[in-house]
């Protein structure tokens, strides 16, 4: 069992990055080589900037490439809580911004020609207890009256057609959600940004910064650049002076099992629509099929950070929820094991703008295949001037009280959401 991302083993090779140091002078410095900063510095280019990204490791080497490769429309949240919360004007505006989010990964795949086994087969949430779907219903109803008549609420009888489990009760269909192969899509995206001008440097964490008159001077493993402004796609990392960001973030363990090449035959029977899933517990599931006929299947099995222990902990708590959901998958061999951080913020918003003068886009709490794609380009504009291109901008980014950059609660958080899920 390998326990290398599934997507990172079977994507290209990025080779446009740069070889020598680090040095001299661009407009734009961006922290981070993930879908938000490789989609910021394509955009910037396009523009005619000079915008170099700093990677610390390989780009799309983090969560863009370690994700469930599931790009769906709709807010992460329950949209009839979030409509309830903030008013059903900003409530539309939110989910439309991620339906914006997937034309805009629309339009890099069909305008860079890249091939990404890029499909609209939609996603389907799945009612895991019978009141769940009582829940998904007034979502359906409240969804397709204020933001997206497009949607289905299919009864637990054509769930089953769906989905060869008997562990369901209903689910809520949104059509325009999309899969594809995040490893080629982002090598993709990189190469694009590469052949439009960015200067791309791997292996080049970002430690520090420093306010001048020009700008930033921006310290990496590889040297140091004068730049006028700094963007910072690197989620609440713990590389670099990034506390302030790390406090109002808790970083998440999520991990994907993906299994041996399964018969053409059985993915016919057992997912027929080959939509992405996703189950209503909190700590639930989602899977999906990948290009080569194998069942991913991910979800928040542990409260822990990732690691190469943690990984495989949780790779035991996922085969065993595969096996109770699908039972003829039981034996199936596991072909693949990892895990990543998902950046959750209190509300499960995305957060973007300008802080101190540096701008930043992150915090997408495992919602953000698209929308860190989106906000990319988005960060582009709103760096020449255009704030309101923003969605987020409006939003106040209060620190989580008690945190101060290592996220010592995630057990109790995990233990509480256990809870809420055994009693409701
Ligand atoms: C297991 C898992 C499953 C997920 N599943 C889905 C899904 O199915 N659908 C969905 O929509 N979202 C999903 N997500 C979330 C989604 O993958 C992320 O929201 C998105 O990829 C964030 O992109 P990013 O570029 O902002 O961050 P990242 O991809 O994390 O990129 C940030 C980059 O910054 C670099 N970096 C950090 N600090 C520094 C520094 N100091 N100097 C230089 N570089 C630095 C990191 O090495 C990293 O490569 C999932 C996430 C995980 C972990």
């Amino acid at each position: 069992m390998s326990s290398e991302s599934y997507w990172l083993d079977t994507a290209p090779a990025f080779g446009l990055g740069q070889a020598g140091p680090v040095e001299g002078q661009v407009d734009v410095a961006i922290v981070g080589g993930g879908f938000t900063g490789l989609s910021a510095a394509r955009a910037l280019a396009m523009k005619g900037a000079r915008v170099a990204v700093f990677e610390a490791g390989r780009v799309i080497g983090e969560a863009s490439g370690r994700n469930g490769g599931q790009c769906n429309t709709g807010v992460a949240q329950d949209y009839a809580a979030l409509s309830a919360k903030l008013g059903p004007a900003q409530a539309r505006a939110f989910y439309q911004a991620y339906e914006h989010a997937v034309a805009s990964v629309d339009d890099i795949v069909r305008s860079e020609a890249i091939e990404c086994n890029y499909q609209r087969n939609g996603k389907l949430k799945l009612a895991a207890k019978p009141e769940h779907f009582a829940g998904l219903a007034t979502t359906y109803e409240l969804i397709r009256r204020e933001v997206d008549a497009d949607v289905e609420l299919l009864s637990a009888a054509d769930v089953r057609d769906e989905v060869d489990s008997d562990q369901f009760h209903g689910g809520l269909l949104q059509r325009n959600g999309v899969q594809m192969h995040v490893g080629r899509f982002g090598v993709g995206l990189a190469d694009a940004a590469a052949r439009k001008g960015a200067l791309i440097y791997e292996n080049a964490a970002v430690s520090q910064w420093q306010a001048n008159a020009g700008g930033y001077q921006v310290h990496t493993a590889r040297g140091t650049v004068q730049a006028g402004q700094l963007l910072l796609a690197s989620g609440a990392s713990q590389v670099g002076d990034l506390n302030w960001y790390r406090r109002r973030m808790a970083p998440v363990g999520s991990f994907i099992v993906v299994t041996e090449v399964l018969p053409k035959e059985v993915l016919a029977k057992l997912l027929p629509a080959q939509r992405s899933y996703v189950t209503s517990r909190i700590i639930g599931n989602y899977f999906r099929v990948t290009p080569d006929n194998r069942l991913l299947f991910g979800g928040r099995a542990r409260f822990a950070m990732s690691s190469p222990r943690s990984d495989a902990k949780s790779g035991e708590i996922l085969r065993a929820a595969l096996a109770q959901m699908f039972p003829q998958l039981a034996k199936v061999r596991i072909d693949y094991c990892w895990g990543g951080l998902v950046d959750m913020t209190a509300d499960r918003l995305p957060r973007a703008g300008q802080h101190n003068g540096i701008y930043h886009s992150m915090g997408y709490s495992g919602h953000g295949v698209q929308m860190s794609v989106h906000m990319g380009r988005v960060m582009a504009d709103v760096m020449d001037g255009n704030t309101a291109a923003n969605p987020w901008h409006e939003l106040d980014w209060p620190a989580i009280p008690g945190h101060f950059g290592k996220p010592w609660f995630l057990p109790l958080v995990g233990a509480y959401y256990r809870l809420q899920d055994h009693l409701h």
